[in-house]
């Protein structure tokens, strides 16, 4: 790099600030595809499963017994990975940062076990021997 190349991009920096925020002081700057933090709606969970076993960090627990789903917020790494495997929309992702952690924040939640409905049968046709 050219001295000139040089004292261009000091110069350039020192005019144009710091290139890091302050957060959580200052709010972090979003886009359309940001993944901020996990959402989940009780009212609609199933106890399938399938979240938790699709969970790369091992986040999510669910116990049928006690009807509880939960989530470490101190191990999600906002993958979406949840959110993309869960068949009835019961995990989404708020745009919005969750606030720092410094220990582990488990949220526990009370699921209402809601069995899938059966699909309709199809009527059997009859045999008109034809
Ligand atoms: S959140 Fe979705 S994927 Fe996870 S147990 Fe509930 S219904 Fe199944
Ligand atoms: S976003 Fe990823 S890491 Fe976080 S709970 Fe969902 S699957 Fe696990």
């Amino acid at each position: 790099m050219g001295i000139f190349q040089m004292t261009k991009t000091v110069l350039r920096n020192i005019a144009g600030g710091p290139a890091t925020r302050q957060y959580p002081a200052v709010p972090a700057r979003t886009s359309p595809l940001t993944r901020g933090h996990v959402v989940f709606d009780p009212s609609t969970c199933r106890s399938c499963n399938i979240c938790s076993r699709k969970c790369p960090c091992e986040a999510i627990r669910i116990d049928k017994e006690e009807k509880i789903w939960e989530i470490d917020r101190m191990r999600c790494i906002a993958c979406g990975d949840c959110v993309e495997s869960c068949p009835f929309g019961s995990v989404t992702m708020e745009q919005d940062y969750f606030p720092p952690v410094m220990e582990h924040a488990v949220e526990r939640y009370t699921i209402t076990y809601v069995k899938p409905e059966k699909p309709a049968k199809k009527p059997v046709e009859e045999d008109t021997g034809a």
